[in-house]
């Protein structure tokens, strides 16, 4: 499944690297990013594997501020 993660628009709450520590990492601003990406426009896109769904949807429906998608 394709992930798509707004970055710039983080506040900065950790939870997406809580729920899916394989995907998601705090960065040295205190931003969550993708561990491996290709940014697209605003997105920071990458790869889910489908084992890994129910983690991701969990960090997409718990994001305060709506920025992580997953297809
Ligand atoms: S859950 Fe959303 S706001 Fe919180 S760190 Fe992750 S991307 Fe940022």
């Amino acid at each position: 499944m394709r992930i798509r993660h707004k970055k710039h628009e983080c506040i900065g709450c950790a939870l997406c690297e809580q729920e899916a520590p394989s995907y998601f990492v705090m960065d040295e601003e205190g931003m969550a990013t993708l561990l491996d990406f290709q940014q697209v426009g605003v997105f920071q896109t990458g790869e889910g594997l489908e084992i890994d769904r129910a983690a991701l949807k969990r960090a997409a429906d718990g994001c305060p501020v709506n920025i992580i998608h997953i297809d």
